[in-house]
């Protein structure tokens, strides 16, 4: 059970104190505090865990302070969907907002490989009035032999460009905490030019330490990639312990899911679970195409296979896509043959507002089905 607090109500209040006392002395029960911090205001929300089926729901209502009381169900304590919960959907970071109602793209390098690579990639989306990219740095391989990536040693000159393009965001994987420890110093050290999203890749989905440690800091964003061999529901608890942890600003990524090798997707395209994902949860939902179908391989109608899929996602109601670009996309140290040319950015953008806008349509138009 969740009791959200009135707005007013601080922890030095007279009223949370009293609160507090009162559900200290319930048998059975024991408590813990979040701030949830949104766009307007902040708001405390005390879990309530142990036997709260025999509490009941009015009393609790009652209660100095309490706003709201939500009774969870099982699945994704804090954030499912539960019956009756307007919790809100949504965060800001660095000026960008992230919602179940929005879009928002991060087109950038898989890895970065040259400072010139970086620029040149960072220059066409300021030009083309995009805020956010993607930027690996630390890559996990599949093969140790592969590159894996240039490490710490090129954060500043990627944040230093970052910032000298207005770049507001940059989704980065992490696999280890010193990740986050190198990348916090070098935002530090360039005045925080720009803003990171940590990411969870799908190799660390159930990497519950590398979890806890993301989840507990609460200055980075963290985008978490659905697990490509397990179920959605694990890999939906995988970003419950994130959240447990004391982070809420978590968009949950479809990537796709293994299948048989010859198959001609690099992995099975999962969009369908974009509205299933926003149903049972609160989190906006990201989509990586690039990594979903692995090629630049195109259709008769000439639409490249990630396009397709692309439109397929944003129809459903993405809201966020993460999708590889490359200068050369044949000099790439890695995934160059599934990266988009900066020649075709503007045509995938083109693509993404036609889909959107369908989109839109598919919704107002079930809405009117809803009010008659
Ligand atoms: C990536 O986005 O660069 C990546 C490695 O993705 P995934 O973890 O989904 O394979
Ligand atoms: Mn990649």
């Amino acid at each position: 059970m969740i009791l959200i607090l009135a707005p007013e109500i601080s922890p030095q209040s007279d009223f949370y104190r009293q609160l507090m006392a009162h559900l200290a002395q319930l048998p059975g029960i024991s408590t813990r505090v979040h701030e949830e911090r949104g766009a307007q205001k902040t708001l405390l929300e005390v879990y309530l865990i142990g036997n709260t089926a025999a509490l009941d729901l009015d009393a609790m209502r009652a209660l100095p302070g309490v706003e709201r009381v939500v009774r969870v169900s099982e699945e994704y304590r804090i954030l499912g969907r539960h019956h009756d919960d307007q919790r809100s959907c949504e965060f800001v970071y660095n000026g960008v907002r992230f919602g179940q109602d929005n879009l928002n793209v991060f087109a950038g390098l898989c890895a970065v490989d040259t400072r010139e690579h970086v620029e040149i990639m960072l220059r066409t989306l300021q030009t083309h009035g995009q805020p956010c990219t993607r930027m690996g740095a630390y890559k996990p391989r599949t093969n140790p032999y592969s590159f894996q990536g240039h490490g710490k040693s090129c954060l500043p000159y990627v944040f230093e460009l970052a910032g000298k393009y207005a770049i507001k965001v940059i989704a980065m994987e992490v696999t280890h905490e010193s990740h986050v420890d190198e990348i916090r110093a070098a935002l530090h050290a360039t005045g925080q030019a720009t803003g990171v999203m940590l990411q969870i890749g799908t190799r660390n989905t159930q990497n519950f330490e590398l979890l806890k440690i993301v989840g507990k800091q609460a200055e980075f964003p963290v985008l978490l990639k659905r697990g490509f061999g397990i179920t959605l529901e694990e890999s939906l608890n995988a970003a419950e312990y994130l959240a447990s942890e004391g982070n809420r600003m978590i968009v949950f990524g479809l990537r796709g899911m293994k299948t048989n090798m010859g198959d001609p997707h690099r992995n099975f395209v999962d969009f369908a679970h974009v509205p299933v994902v926003k149903r049972l949860t609160r989190m906006p939902v990201c989509i990586d195409p690039s990594h979903s179908v692995g090629t630049r391989d195109a259709s008769p109608d000439r639409i490249l296979d990630v396009m397709h899929v692309t439109a397929q996602g944003v129809i459903a109601g993405a809201n966020m896509i993460l999708v590889d670009f490359h200068p050369a996309p044949g000099k790439a140290l890695v995934d160059g043959p599934q990266a988009l040319r900066l020649d075709e950015l503007a045509w995938f953008l083109d693509d993404i507002a036609i889909a959107r806008s369908a989109y839109e349509k598919r919704v107002a138009r079930a809405q009117q089905t809803v009010s008659n």
